[in-house]
């Protein structure tokens, strides 16, 4: 942690205290929990405040990595240049430390390390109650892979011109990570575009509302997927839990997966489940993250390529482009 109280109630942020020396004999605590902390001046780790025991407070709920520590950091350093930032910013009435608040409602979480979906769910509602938005930006252990796990999921975004949306941060490449229009394969495989921002190049709030601004004719196109058949086979004799689900409901309805010969449209934006869709009409997942009703833009999603012939390749377009939601 980079903040800390001393006796008098003052709070010292290491990030702009300029004489080292001048405080440090003095005792510190936990802005949270008020317990005692000291002061480290690792080698390895950047200089930093840490509890003599964790025990007791619900702040901080584990030793900070250097990954987090340095990302905070950057954020803070970078966000200062123009724009009015706090670091580990107390807010007493929903009891939580947001890493970083800019201009008092919108806070920046770094989340470097994994966390149940109960705690999240908890934090993102907390925000929302007291009028605060919140940014969840991913470290290295939650970046995306190539397929989308529960967690990722709670952290998209979605925006019209963007569509659905991820925060990355890379402390070794020092840049932040716009992964968008993020959309999923009949397999679970994602396909998405990526932008990179450099730290310290220009203003971080203004990259962090890129989304929301609108772009030129933005395309993501996806190859033709041909061994579904195949694909759904294999899946099935090495019981795999999505696909035997699938089946299940199929044949509740006298149906077979194996009977779907065509595939008109093979890429989907994600949360949309085809294979039920086909079957039951609708049927979506939520997003923490996310307040839209996003039914819309499925249903002109798959409205439009309904109608298309099927070409070789599927190309797909920012929500916008398929109609007024
Ligand atoms: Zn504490």
């Amino acid at each position: 942690m980079l903040t800390a109280v001393d006796l008098s109630g003052e709070i010292i942020n290491l990030l702009e205290v300029d004489n080292i020396k001048y405080i440090k004999e003095r005792e510190f605590f936990c802005p949270g929990c008020k317990g005692k902390i000291v002061l480290k001046n690792g080698s390895i780790k950047a200089r930093h405040f840490a509890h003599k025991s964790l025990k007791n407070c619900e702040f901080y709920s584990e030793n900070e990595s250097q990954e987090h520590l340095q990302l905070k950091m950057d954020l803070y350093k970078w966000l200062n240049y123009d724009t009015y930032a706090q670091v580990e910013y107390y807010l007493p009435e929903i009891m939580q430390i947001a890493d970083i608040m800019v201009e008092s409602n919108i806070a920046l979480e770094v989340q470097c390390s994994s966390l149940s979906l109960k705690y999240l769910s908890e934090r993102t509602l907390s925000y929302k109650k007291i009028g605060c938005s919140v940014l969840w930006l991913l470290g290295e252990n939650l970046h995306l892979g190539e397929k989308m796990n529960r967690l990722n999921m709670n952290f998209l975004y979605f925006s019209m011109n963007c569509g659905f949306y991820y925060w990355e941060l890379h402390n070794k490449q020092k840049c932040i990570v716009l992964k968008y229009l993020i959309h999923e394969d009949l397999k679970g495989n994602l396909i998405y575009k990526e932008k990179i921002f450099p730290f310290f190049k220009g203003n971080l709030l203004d990259i962090l509302r890129f989304p929301y601004r609108k772009q030129k004719s933005e395309v993501i196109e996806g190859k033709k997927i041909s061994d579904m058949e195949l694909y759904i086979s294999q899946n099935l004799r090495r019981k795999n839990g999505k696909w035997m689900e699938l089946a299940g409901l199929y044949y509740q309805k006298g149906l077979s997966l194996r009977d779907i010969k065509n595939y008109p449209v093979q890429y989907f934006p994600l949360g949309f489940n085809y294979y039920k869709w086909l079957i039951n009409g609708s049927d979506h997942s939520s997003f923490l993250q996310i307040n839209r009703d996003l039914s819309p833009y499925y249903e002109n999603f798959i409205k439009y390529y309904k109608l298309r012939d099927k070409t070789s390749r599927q190309l797909m377009y920012p929500p916008a482009f398929y109609g007024k939601m």
